[in-house]
């Protein structure tokens, strides 16, 4: 007697069964291609976002995850306007919303002039991820002062102004999701990275202040902390040191620029609106 079909092979398609596998990666693809965008969590919808360094690694990976989730993404970069091009024409091409604006984060001026500027153009601004950042590693005795001050102007200044100038705009509408990016050595600390660290944890003290400050305005204000995620800031690491480094973090390996984005926005979303002052760790257990 002939064996019945399966509903899989009564569509033409071979009687065999294929492994679960298959069903959840084809899940995963039509989510990333907005197919069950309603069915995605943590919508920002109708939300304008500016993502500081956004042309790459961490930054761009929080631009799409916004896009992905509804929001119109303005992409910040310094040097790489190309790539920041790329980023936004890819959210284009998935059906997102995309701008790019170059300043320097470094320079408080150009800061204020250009989210001015995009607020007028689109009206307001509603979520901020500070995250453009740069690391300049040095043992202590030979640390430079003019790289203590270039790390403090882009990494601490820049995140402050940036958000001075971007919770104009969230006051006036009593809503508002700033995020900004600090990292595990802002905790742990580092040798090697003592004005990195410096500054990293510099932020999460001017997160929590601001949190204070901003609560009875409906504007959050949260950190994330990643541990060693895979981006060009720690691609100049030896095969040998990531391999040393892998050994510390119980989760046993690095992380992703998505995992980071996944966290910024779960606390730029609706959802989070109850957390702010928090400091959300995600470094695969590196420290708890
Ligand atoms: P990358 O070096 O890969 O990217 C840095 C981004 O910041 C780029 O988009 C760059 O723009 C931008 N940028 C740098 N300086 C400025 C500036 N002065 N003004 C405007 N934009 C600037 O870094 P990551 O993605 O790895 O890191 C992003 C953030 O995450 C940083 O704050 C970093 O400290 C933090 N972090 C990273 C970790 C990691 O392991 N990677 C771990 C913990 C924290 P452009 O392309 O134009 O140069």
């Amino acid at each position: 007697m002939a064996r019945r079909k399966t509903l899989w092979g009564r569509h033409g398609l071979p009687s065999s069964r294929p492994p679960v596998q298959f069903y959840a990666r084809a899940l995963v693809e039509r989510a990333a291609r907005g197919v069950y965008k309603a069915a995605l969590m943590f919508r920002v919808d109708g939300k304008i976002a500016l993502v500081t360094g956004g042309s790459r690694g961490i930054g761009r990976a929080c631009c799409e995850a916004l896009a992905d989730r509804g929001a119109t993404v303005i992409v910040n970069y310094v040097k790489g306007e190309q790539a920041a091009r790329e980023v936004a024409s890819g959210i284009g091409a998935r059906g997102g919303k995309a701008d790019i604006v170059g300043f320097d984060v470094a320079d408080s001026k150009a800061i204020d002039t250009a989210i001015d500027d995009l607020i007028k153009r689109h009206g307001q601004l509603d979520i901020l991820v500070a995250n453009a950042g740069i690391s300049v590693d040095s043992l202590l005795l030979r640390m430079k002062d003019e790289d203590l001050e270039k790390l403090w102007a882009t990494n601490v200044r820049g995140s402050i102004a940036c958000a001075r100038a971007a919770s104009r705009s969230m006051m006036r509408k009593r809503w508002g999701r700033i995020v900004f990016m600090s990292s595990v050595v802002a905790e742990i600390g580092n040798a090697g990275q003592t004005a990195y660290a410096a500054t990293k944890a510099a932020i999460i003290g001017a997160a929590k202040s601001i949190a204070r400050e901003y609560a009875s305005r409906n504007v959050t204000v949260n950190v994330v902390a990643p541990g060693y995620i895979d981006t060009d800031m720690t691609a100049a690491m030896t095969p040998e040191q990531k391999e040393q480094l892998v050994k510390i973090v119980p989760l046993g390996r690095t992380g992703t620029a998505r995992e980071i984005a996944a966290a910024c926005a779960y606390l730029a979303s609706e959802e989070a609106g109850y957390v702010t002052g928090h400091v959300l760790r995600v470094n695969g257990g590196m420290y708890v």
